[in-house]
């Protein structure tokens, strides 16, 4: 159920080097373009501009090359492109799907120890909501007073506003059915980053006509979330791949730590890299 000229995309993140999981991933994305006769692109998903670093983003550039990998057209830089996410973050708000949220993570943390209960979602324990009860005089006030604000998603108000059927095809496994609730009040835009992983990568992969998103299966939960949000903005609906991790020989998933050099130097040549990387 490969979709016919498919086009897929690496979208990594340049917070270190990339390691063998990524390898995994980037060669797993170009090889299903491959097999489909489609377009396999490059994003640089670089918005947190407090964990990003050039010299992360050249690197990967070149161990791509390297790997032999290449990529159609241009590259796409999140960071040069913040007033895209806002102009999608205001289409939001401008439906009352949006709140400000000045509360600091210890605050949330006191809150939810007060509580005595916390649900937990994919990205951890679920926001209590404090700041979509604020009255619309406080939360004025507080806005008025330059008070730093997150913006998150009303999720009840965005369910009542989207299709109450949504799914998403899973290649080789057909639709699945999404919860996308199980996010709560998903944080669309930081307090220190304009917009969130979530909102930029939906609008990405809309912008750059991804037809078949291709990623670790650590983030299929992130799937319901991001078709919630391509039905409440009019993104077309892209079919997804989600892979298996690669484990390290600890048996847990790689990390950054594995990342800690180049991936030019994991193996003596591009082949014994690919090779490592389950390719
Ligand atoms: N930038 C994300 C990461 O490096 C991946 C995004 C995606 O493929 O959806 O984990």
């Amino acid at each position: 159920d490969l979709p016919a000229g498919a086009v897929t995309r690496f979208a990594p993140s340049p917070t270190g080097f990339l390691h063998l999981g990524h390898a995994h991933s980037a060669l797993f994305a170009a090889a299903l373009a491959e097999a489909a006769g489609g377009r396999f692109l490059l994003r640089l998903e670089d918005i947190d501009a407090t964990r990003c670093r050039p010299e992360f983003a050249a690197a990967i550039a070149a161990d791509l090359a390297w790997l032999g990998l290449c990529w159609d057209g241009p590259v796409r830089v999140q960071s040069a492109h913040l007033p895209d996410y806002r102009a999608a973050l205001d289409r939001l708000a401008a439906r009352g799907l949006l709140y400000p949220c000045f509360c600091t993570r210890a605050a949330i943390q006191r809150e939810i120890a007060a509580a005595g209960h916390a649900p937990h979602g994919p990205d951890g324990p679920l926001y209590p909501g404090t700041c979509r009860r604020l009255t619309p005089a406080a939360r004025a006030a507080r806005l008025a007073a330059g008070e730093p604000y997150a913006l998150r998603l009303d999720m009840a108000a965005a369910l009542a506003a989207a299709p109450s059927d949504l799914s998403f095809h899973e290649l080789g496994q057909g639709r699945l059915r999404c919860d996308p609730g199980q996010f709560g009040d998903a944080v669309l835009a930081r307090k220190d980053t304009p917009a969130s992983y979530h909102l930029c990568v939906t609008h990405d992969d809309a912008l750059q006509g991804i037809t078949l998103v291709t990623r670790g299966e650590d983030l299929k939960p992130a799937t319901h979330l991001h078709r919630l949000l391509q039905a409440l903005l009019g993104w077309p609906e892209p079919a997804y791949a989600h892979h298996p991790l690669l484990l390290g020989a600890d048996g847990k998933r790689l990390a950054k730590r594995d990342g800690a050099r180049p991936l030019r130097q994991a193996g003596p040549t591009p082949q014994a890299v690919r090779a490592l990387a389950g390719w």
